[in-house]
């Protein structure tokens, strides 16, 4: 047999035609190659009042992710930089209380890690947290190193704005190499003039790319991506369009901003879905997401009917275990 030729993030690779759907479950949550996630919430605690109206939000509507900014990273050193550890404790027992599994956190520096871990321990582990490395970070090899050495928390990697999906891809190898598998990638999109009248320009195409070559669940930024509350002659926002792109594609994660009221935010405001949306983007996601199913369901049957032996490498047989 040829052999096949070395893939340059051997850790994180997915062999050719393997059809295997990976991921992995954490606190209770699935994060596969085969299912859908709904993380809405704060881009930056601003006070608790809004943590707890979103977190209660979202448990009213069986939604257990959320993101909460907590360390951020801010092109001036003017910008407000987060409430930082005075707002941890807070924003963990909230979570215990509201049956929110999963929080996504950015962190900037290996040693909020630390604090992390004694306040979790402290606490009775109330939630989980998914550390975001943020698309700054992204070549932080140093952090990199520090993040992938632990195994109690797993990683959502930002896509770099301006560097390659390889060297993008790279880095969540650098995550593997140092001892933690356990990574969700983040398309975010990149900075380009192409992208007017958003903020970064995104390629949805990168979505089954990445799960082709890669055994990592692919998560998709429509409010980092659009970067503002534009919509088309309908209403629609254009954050709803790039999540239902997303979503229509197979992207098994969704990381948006969503505000109680996204005018006074702190950070980001100008692409915050108020949370009197919520109900409106849920529906929204689950039409598209049908759509989706239905995609890979009609692939199913021309595989079962007439191509028995073809090769494929994106459906499992689990596909329709989806958490939406
Ligand atoms: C964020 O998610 O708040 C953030 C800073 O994202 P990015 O790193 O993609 O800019
Ligand atoms: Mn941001």
């Amino acid at each position: 047999m040829k052999n096949q030729p070395q893939s340059p993030y051997p850790l994180i690779a997915r062999k050719p035609a393997d059809p295997q759907s990976y991921g992995f479950s954490y606190n209770s949550v699935e994060f596969r190659q085969n299912n859908l996630q709904i993380c809405a919430g704060l881009n930056a605690v601003d006070n608790i009042d809004n943590v707890i109206t979103v977190m209660r939000t979202l448990q009213q509507f069986g939604l257990t992710c959320t993101r909460m900014g907590v360390f951020k990273p801010r092109t001036s050193p003017y910008s407000f930089q987060g409430l930082g550890e005075q707002c941890l404790p807070q924003v963990l027992e909230q979570a215990g209380k509201f049956g929110i599994n999963v929080i996504a956190m950015e962190i900037t520096h290996e040693r909020y890690l630390d604090t992390l871990r004694e306040l979790m321990l402290r606490l009775g582990n109330p939630t989980g947290i998914l550390l975001q490395i943020g698309t700054r970070n992204i070549q932080n090899f140093e952090l990199l190193k520090a993040l992938g050495k632990q195994h109690e928390f797993p990683i959502l990697l930002k896509r770099g704005y301006g560097i390659t999906l390889e060297e993008s891809l790279l880095a969540a190898e650098y995550l593997a190499h140092a001892g933690n598998q356990q990574i969700i990638f983040c398309l975010r999109g990149v900075k380009s003039i192409f992208a007017e009248e958003h903020r970064n320009f995104i390629d949805f195409s990168q979505i089954s790319t990445v799960k082709r070559l890669t055994k990592l669940p692919v998560c998709v930024d429509p409010s980092h991506a659009v970067g503002n509350l534009v919509t088309d002659p309908q209403g629609i926002y254009d954050i709803f369009h790039a999540a239902a792109q997303g979503v229509i594609c197979g992207a098994n994660m969704l990381l948006i901003d969503i505000h109680p009221q996204p005018e006074l935010a702190l950070v980001d405001g100008q692409q915050a879905i108020n949370i009197n949306k919520l109900p409106w983007l849920l529906e929204d996601i689950q039409i598209t997401h049908a759509a989706y199913l239905q995609r890979i369901k009609r692939r199913r049957l021309e595989i079962f009917s007439c191509d028995q032996d073809t090769e494929i490498c994106s459906v499992n047989d689990n596909i329709c275990s989806s958490d939406v």
